[in-house]
């Protein structure tokens, strides 16, 4: 509760940053605060890194209440794409890596209903399971005891769930009743996400109103 009254703080205050893509060119542009007067690159203010951007607030204001001068958003692997020849050799070596694992990670994915098995029974209940293994984390997807289905676990998988969650519908039609997310699951399904747990409320109901018709 308190944590979501800040995000949306957070969120208000950003309202009048300046907002940056990445291969903008907010590394030289002077940021002023209407506060103070200050003025300073992004970086000589003060930077906090969140998971999808960064943020610069003045660095003189007072820390609680120090207006946010501007956001830079991280690039999408498409726009890295795009700006290839701006990025720098670490940048690229980085881009490369991150592709290279994405390919890995999606080719362990559930594609298509016809790699699924035929299962017999009028109501289908799936459980959604979590299993480490070395360095490897798995999403197990468990029809009672029998493993159905095994792919790399991606954190705040929500989306993936939803995407797995059709693909079962398109398999067992209106036989699938749930897909119940185990509790050993649920940190990496939710992350830090606060909206999540209500997604996967939200595409478990969806399930049950495909049953209905
Ligand atoms: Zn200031």
């Amino acid at each position: 509760m308190r944590r979501g009254l800040w995000a949306a703080l957070g969120w208000r205050m950003r309202m009048s940053a300046t907002q940056f893509g990445y291969f903008d060119d907010w590394r030289t542009a002077i940021l002023r605060c209407d506060r103070c007067g200050w003025t300073g690159t992004f970086e000589e203010g003060s930077v906090q890194y969140y998971r999808e951007l960064m943020d610069s607030s003045c660095p003189v204001c007072d820390a609680w209440s120090a207006p946010m001068l501007a956001i830079v958003s991280y690039p999408t692997i498409e726009e890295c794409e795009a700006n290839r020849e701006k990025m720098s050799e670490s940048e690229k070596r980085n881009l490369d890596e991150r592709k290279r694992i994405i390919a890995t990670w999606e080719s362990t994915w559930l594609k298509s209903e016809e790699e699924l098995p035929d299962l017999a029974g009028l109501s289908l209940v799936f459980t959604w399971d979590f299993l480490v293994e070395g360095s490897d984390r798995f999403i197990v997807i468990k029809f009672g005891e029998r493993e159905i289905w095994r792919e790399l676990a991606c954190y705040e998988g929500k989306i993936r769930f939803k995407e797995v969650v059709n693909i079962l519908k398109k398999k067992y039609g209106s036989r699938l009743m749930d897909v119940v997310p185990t509790p050993e699951s649920e940190t990496f399904l939710y992350g830090d996400d606060w909206g999540a747990s209500d997604f996967v409320d939200s595409v478990r109901a969806s399930i049950r109103g495909c049953g209905r018709e």
